[in-house]
């Protein structure tokens, strides 16, 4: 088993020579302290925010632990509040919607040399599963400076692998194409995506993939296992979101779990309710604190991801953390009675295993109705696979309860919405239409 590149790689840029863990902890506990330095020193949100906080009474990683979050909400509230740079300096901004309307956005800004360490991270990340004999196709947005995309293609240039940035797919006959054309056997992007395309493209994703690279939102176990043993491809994830500086973990090629960056982030899992730290192995919220971050700093960020920090080594024997596959954002799920929740990734693992489907939408209106919108190339799909479906979702433990008590409805519809894919990086969620009380 090959040690994952991204050891060497923090070694080298982090200077650690014998005591692996001992040491790359010391360096995180340093570069916090000078976070919280500079981030007092030049952000007006931090300087209100961390005001009672003295960086030299943080002695022990433990000691950080008790320093304040940062929420989504501050910075949907005055994104400028935390630049630390003069704006001419900032290079690119990336606006992000959770839920279409404006008023419900997050800018993000990075400067030249944010972009630049994403680009190192993405150089040594892609060498878990990409060599110089690989053709890359990229299907995520890289038209703009700075983009995913675009960052990725500079990062695989550094290492003479030939990449090719299609952007988010949105016809999977001209994807398939270029991949005849182009020879491609790896491709990087978004996991619905790629099992759209692999449905409707078979023959070509089963003959010319080899690996792929799924990002931007939590993989559903179904897909994982749909490639691995119909398509016969090395499934490899990468955990990143944008306020990381996009990339955060890749897995190695033991598949165990993602290998973390950990030299220019520092991680942390919670429990979402108390907000302390739980032990590893035990699941809550992803935290992490940007230790390198010169436009747009993070200080503990909440992000809403749900992951645990494995207890047992990877098996390629690195001294980095490994983090459990993500199992999807807190926000995926509904709540349909007293401590009754329906979860998206329940849904996904039953909907996203049939053949027929490939996407579907959930949301749930007034009066506890769940609608379950399937996109299937066709009507006749449709009325394939939507009883049985529906029978294995009323079967799931609370919704079984639930529905016995009368309290919800599902109701499972064919999609009128067009074949073709929205051209979106938005994460996948469940829709809450019900008025609030
Ligand atoms: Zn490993």
């Amino acid at each position: 088993m090959k040690l994952t590149p991204i050891e060497k790689y923090i070694k080298d840029k982090v200077n650690i020579h014998k005591n692996g863990r001992e040491e790359l902890e010391r360096y995180q506990l340093d570069k916090i302290k000078e976070s919280i330095t500079y981030v007092k020193q030049h952000s007006k949100f931090y300087r209100e925010h961390l005001k009672d906080i003295n960086e030299d009474s943080i002695k022990s990683l433990k000691d950080f632990e008790n320093i304040p979050f940062t929420l989504p909400s501050h910075v949907k509230e005055n994104p400028f509040g935390f630049l630390c740079v003069p704006q001419k300096d900032i290079v690119r901004i990336v606006t992000l919607r959770s839920s279409g309307t404006s008023g419900d956005e997050k800018r993000v800004y990075f400067t030249e040399k944010d972009l630049q360490l994403t680009i190192d991270f993405f150089k040594h990340g892609m060498q878990c599963l990409a060599n110089k004999d690989d053709r890359v196709l990229v299907l995520l947005p890289g038209e703009a400076y700075g983009s995913i995309g675009d960052l990725l293609k500079k990062a695989l240039k550094e290492t003479e692998i030939e990449c090719f940035v299609q952007g988010v797919m949105v016809d999977p006959k001209v994807t398939a194409k270029l991949i005849q054309a182009e020879n491609i056997n790896c491709i990087v992007g978004i996991p619905i995506q790629l099992l759209h395309l692999s449905r409707v493209e078979n023959e070509i994703f089963k003959n010319k993939i080899q690996k792929v690279l799924l990002s931007t939102d939590y993989v559903p176990e179904t897909i994982i296992k749909e490639f691995t043993n119909k398509s016969e491809c090395k499934v490899f994830t990468h955990y990143g979101m944008t306020e990381m500086g996009y990339g955060g973990g890749v897995e190695c090629e033991a598949l165990y779990g993602y290998h973390m960056r950990e030299d220019d982030l520092y991680f942390e899992i919670i429990d979402p309710v108390t907000g302390k730290t739980v032990e590893d192995g035990q699941y809550g919220e992803v935290v992490f604190t940007t230790l390198t971050r010169e436009g747009m700093p993070f200080i503990r960020y909440r992000t809403s991801d749900i992951a645990s920090f494995k207890t047992k080594k990877c098996p390629c024997g690195t001294f980095l953390k490994t983090m459990d596959r993500i199992k999807g954002r807190m926000e995926n799920r509904i709540k349909i009675d007293e401590d009754e929740f329906i979860y998206m990734r329940e849904l996904d693992e039953i909907i996203l295993s049939f053949e027929e489907v490939v996407n579907y939408k959930v949301y749930i209106e007034e009066g506890n109705v769940i609608f379950l919108d399937l996109i299937t190339l066709n009507e006749a799909d449709f009325y394939k696979s939507s009883e049985k479906i529906l029978s294995l979702i009323k079967a799931i433990p609370s919704i079984k309860k639930s529905l016995s008590k009368n309290i919800i409805e599902i109701v499972i519809i064919y999609s009128l919405d067009d074949i073709v894919i929205n051209n979106t990086m938005v994460k996948r969620k469940i829709h809450d239409y019900r008025k609030r009380v």
